[in-house]
Order: C-alpha cells, then sequence, then structure tokens
C-alpha cells in the first residue's frame, strides 16, 4: 500500500513537495490530465483534485488530506469504518447534452469515479463549506478555458436580433427594439429572479438544476448582479455589452462579486464553470480581460435560439 502523505495537499493545502509528488502520480494514475508531475501544486493539480473529487463528493473542496475520504479513494480504498457515508456517491453526469463538451466531461467524470466499495467511504462531515467557495484561485490557463465554445461578438447578436436601443453609455437604459423586448422575459430559474431573453433564462434554469443536483452546497450560495442590462461593455465607447440583448448574466457567491482583471478567480466559480459550459454557455475569465463573475450565451447557442 502507499506510504502515505504528511501532510494535506492541494487547495490551501501544505503541499510539501514530496506529498504533492504522491498525490500528483496517483491523480495520473487514476486518468486525472494534470500535465508534469513535478511536486509543485498549482491550477492544474488542484483542477484534477477537484475533477477527481467530483466522482465521490457532492462538494468537492480541492484538498487531499492524509487518510481522508480522497487520499482513501486515491489509494484504492480501505481501512476506513463501515458507517455509511452521508452523502450519497454520485456520478458527476453534467448534462445529458449531446455536445462534445457534455461527452468530454460525462467521459471525464467516469474516469473520476472509479468503483468504489461502500464501506471505503469515510464517515466525513459534509464535505467542504461554502467557505472555501471565496478562496482566490489564479486563472486556469485560458486556453483550458471555454472548450469549443465561442464569445458571440456585436456582429452575430446586431444581425440576429438589431441593435438593442439606438445609443448607449456606461448605464443601463431601455431596450427601444420592439422585436427585442418582446423576448425579454422575468422569472424565476431556482436561486433566484432574473430579466433577460426568454430563450437565455430557459437555458438558465436548466443549468442551475443541475447544479442544484450535483452541488447544493454551491447553489445555495448562488446570487445575481443582473442579466439583462443595455450598456456598452466596461470603459468601452463602441462596444455593445452582450447583457444588452439579455443573453449574459453576472453572479455573486455568498453576496461577494469576483473581482474583474485581477486574473485570480473565486473557487467557487471554477467549480460552477463546468455547469454552465456543458449548457453552451461561455466563462467570462477566458476573456482577454479576465471577468469570472461573467457567463454569457456562446456562439452555439445563440445559434439554437429562434430569431426575433
Ligand atoms: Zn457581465
Amino acid at each position: 500500500m502507499s506510504a502515505g502523505i504528511q501532510g494535506s495537499v492541494g487547495l490551501d493545502g501544505g503541499n510539501a513537495r514530496s506529498d504533492t509528488i504522491a498525490v500528483q502520480t496517483l491523480l495520473t494514475r487514476a486518468g486525472m490530465q494534470l500535465g508534469l508531475i513535478d511536486g509543485r501544486c498549482g491550477p492544474k493539480t488542484i483542477s484534477a483534485i477537484i475533477h477527481y473529487q467530483r466522482g465521490f463528493l457532492r462538494t468537492p473542496d480541492g484538498l487531499v488530506e492524509p487518510d481522508a475520504t480522497t487520499w482513501r479513494h486515491l489509494t484504492g480504498g480501505g481501512g476506513a469504518s463501515a458507517s455509511a457515508a452521508p452523502t450519497p456517491i454520485r456520478r458527476v453526469t453534467p448534462v445529458r447534452t449531446p455536445t462534445r463538451v457534455g461527452l468530454a466531461q460525462a467521459a471525464a467524470a467516469a474516469v473520476a469515479a472509479p468503483r468504489v466499495p461502500a464501506q471505503a467511504a469515510a464517515p466525513t462531515p459534509a464535505p467542504n463549506s461554502s467557505s472555501s467557495f471565496l478562496t482566490k484561485l489564479p486563472r486556469p490557463p485560458r486556453t483550458s478555458l471555454n472548450k469549443g465554445l465561442h464569445s458571440p461578438g456585436n456582429t452575430l447578436l446586431l444581425g440576429k436580433y438589431g441593435a438593442p436601443r439606438q445609443n448607449y453609455s456606461q448605464n443601463d437604459q431601455p431596450i427601444t427594439n420592439e422585436k427585442l423586448k418582446r423576448m425579454m422575459t422575468t422569472e424565476h430559474v431556482g436561486p433566484f429572479k432574473v430579466t433577460g431573453m426568454a430563450p437565455a433564462v430557459a437555458s438558465l434554469r436548466q443549468v442551475f438544476a443541475d447544479v442544484q443536483a450535483q452541488m447544493p452546497t454551491l447553489y445555495n450560495a448562488l446570487g445575481t448582479a443582473g442579466m439583462k442590462c443595455v450598456r456598452y461593455q466596461r470603459n468601452s465607447t463602441t462596444k455593445i455589452s452582450n447583457h444588452s440583448w439579455g443573453t449574459a448574466i453576472d453572479l455573486t457567491l455568498n453576496g461577494k462579486l469576483d473581482g474583474r482583471g485581477d486574473n485570480k478567480v473565486y473557487h467557487g466559480l471554477v467549480l460552477l464553470a463546468p455547469f454552465f459550459n456543458a449548457r453552451g454557455w461561455y466563462w467570462g475569465a477566458g476573456f482577454s480581460t479576465e471577468d469570472a463573475m461573467h457567463f454569457e450565451c456562446s456562439t452555439s447557442l445563440i445559434a439554437s435560439f429562434p430569431s426575433a
């Protein structure tokens, strides 16, 4: 059996080199992609831990602790008492969307969830609390985000729906485009009520239902800072914000907004992004100016919507 680790590895972990090498080796053996086994616990390793934990924890915390649940899973279980796990073992099958992204994630989840005898799951308390959602992580490499998804530019939205209004500022103003106005709706989408383009609002409801089923603690932390908002993009006098068509939303976690442009992202948003991506939403952490609180309908999702 494994020699064990002396300290924790992962998000806010001790991350001693030898422990990190042990965890990276086991993650690789479990089929997780993390690049080099280099003894350095960076974003790739943390994200691999989170993906691995999705196979058996309802709320992954990105941390492997000595002789705790994740370590036991990595080392093939055993040693734990026979008491039942407090939460059912759940496979992440984020979505049944027949997209490449969805299939890839389902495949990754299948790899991440090896069959583990029930008694191997430790009787841990609720794994992770909402407190770690606001931990700041370095933005993951942009090329690793939003796989296969693209942010729609103004040209696409103007071509399909027309201009929301004639002129814009940095502040929200009413939509004057009558056809577009008729597409707006105000509805509950699960954790809160939003105003946005009807098909985008319907899609959001699906995203949040996925989150509620698979990560209820994260779901309970969700709030919004607004969906439809007719204005220019921040610090621009030419580019219209996608919020103007009601196809983008800004989110809060435990009431907090992730700061824009600091290349750091809340842990909770890292956990949330795959749910959005799987339903065709683009995460704003992939913009050149990082905007991790922001999610918007991708080009392919917009293409699936009816015209005005
Ligand atoms: Zn936004």
